[in-house]
């Protein structure tokens, strides 16, 4: 019979991979709680009108990307394609933006039917941040010093250049896009077809096009800087000034624009050269209108969201991942002999466990000859092996060897036992 198979774009994380996910999400986990955030965890379907009220009908999400199906109610449901839509629409619901500001985080599966490719795929995985009752750019500083810390403490800061745009209010964009979109018809002929089609249904699109033709198309097109309202100018110049004074350089890219509409003002991204054209690895920007769009009143909103996957080769094609971020034990418990050895083996594990609760203690399990066991014990990763049998078990003492230096193996009582581990540990 045939064996069935994951599906395409779908990836399994094997064991050998997730120490490397655990670390990121620690440093990540470990830096959003220093900051104040509180984690919110929403489903992974909602229905499809959520999506196409926030993202947009006319985004490549909306249009082609996403994971929709009829429930057997008959009910329009959609495997999420990113967390902020869900993220408001559970925030609204409970009543969480009542009159109070929030600064929230999830972590986990996002799907959208893009095309496979490195650093591209169906169901990928992000951490993301939405703050809630803010207006001001003192939020927007803010989280992007949280993600320059977070790179810090990864090791990434001289691989990652930020870049920074505003969008603008609705009203300077829709004066822009008039300008652009007038702009571009005359220069239609030279437009790629992307590039083409969004000129009537996404024209802000058009800037983030990667063919050569259109790039140099745009390179005399209109900049919406130009078109920024006084507020919209005060809050990005005032944004830059909060960077500038926390030490945290930018690249101001008047073309960065994102593919969800619900995005305002704020735009940024954080992109390597190292990993070919996935090269965003963070994401984000300022949505005031998404909560009213989505009824509820008027609330600023702000966030960004990461895409794991990216993150987790970006840092091992940098080799910058921590000799701690691997499945070793600490002690191998090497048991031969019969049941009472078996017996007295559980026992003396459990006893290293309250003892040392910090440490990976891994048993034996499985039986084999001394020799099967210790290879095991070595290939465990483990320091020490403690030995057990006939003999250790009926004088309850326990033989301890070390495996990665040279050392004789040693009888201890089974008092001694956590100590001496503990000093061979050290060592
Ligand atoms: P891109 O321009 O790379 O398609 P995007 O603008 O569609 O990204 P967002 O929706 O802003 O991406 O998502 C935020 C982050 O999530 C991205 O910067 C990226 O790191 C990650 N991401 C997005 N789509 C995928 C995907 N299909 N596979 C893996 N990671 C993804
Ligand atoms: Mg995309």
């Amino acid at each position: 019979m045939s064996k069935i198979q994951a599906i395409r774009g779908m990836n399994d994380i094997l064991p050998t991979q997730t120490p490397v996910w655990q670390y990121i999400e620690a440093v990540v986990r470990d830096t959003l709680r220093a900051y104040g955030f509180d984690e919110i965890r929403m489903p992974i379907v909602e229905q499809t009108d959520l999506f196409k009220r926030s993202i947009g009908e006319v985004t490549d999400i909306v249009e082609k990307e996403m994971y929709t199906f009829e429930d057997r109610n008959g009910d329009s449901l959609t495997l999420r394609p990113e967390g902020t839509a869900g993220c408001v629409r559970a925030a609204e619901e409970h009543g969480l933006l009542y009159n109070q500001t929030q600064k929230l985080w999830y972590a986990g599966p996002m799907f959208r039917h893009e095309r496979p490719q490195k650093g591209r795929y169906r169901q990928f995985h992000q951490i993301g941040v939405e703050c809630f009752g803010m207006p001001g750019p003192d939020i927007d500083a803010e989280l992007i010093i949280m993600t320059a810390r977070l790179w810090k403490r990864l090791g990434l800061t001289s691989h990652l250049e930020l870049q920074i745009n505003t969008l603008g209010s609705s009203a300077d964009r829709k004066r822009y896009k008039a300008d652009l979109v007038a702009y571009l018809q005359e220069r239609f002929d030279s437009l790629d077809e992307d590039s083409r089609r969004r000129l009537q249904t996404n024209p802000l699109r058009v800037l983030d096009s990667k063919d050569p033709g259109t790039q140099a198309v745009l390179e005399g097109a209109p900049s919406l800087l130009d078109y920024l309202d006084e507020e919209s100018r005060n809050h990005f110049e005032r944004l830059l000034a909060l960077l500038d004074g926390a030490g945290v350089s930018y690249r101001v890219n008047p073309r960065l624009v994102r593919g969800l509409d619900y995005y305002g003002k704020t735009v940024f991204e954080w992109v390597t050269t190292s990993l070919g054209a996935q090269g965003t690895v963070c994401a984000g920007g300022r949505y005031d209108g998404l909560v009213e769009q989505l009824g509820g009143k008027p609330t600023p909103g702000v966030g960004f969201a990461m895409g794991m996957e990216r993150l987790v080769l970006l840092l091992e094609t940098l080799q910058l991942i921590p000799a701690t971020a691997n499945n070793n034990a600490d002690v191998y418990i090497v048991a031969v002999g019969g049941e009472q050895v078996e017996a007295y083996g559980l026992r003396v594990a459990e006893q290293l466990r309250d003892e040392l609760p910090d440490l990976r203690i891994q048993m034996h399990c499985g039986g084999g000859s001394f020799k099967s066991q210790i290879k095991k014990a070595d290939r465990s990763g483990a320091v020490v092996a403690v030995i057990l049998g006939e003999t250790e078990a009926e004088q309850t003492n326990a033989s301890v060897k070390p495996l990665r230096e040279q050392g004789d193996q040693v009888s201890v009582a089974l008092a001694e036992l956590s100590p001496t581990l503990r000093k061979m540990m050290q060592a």
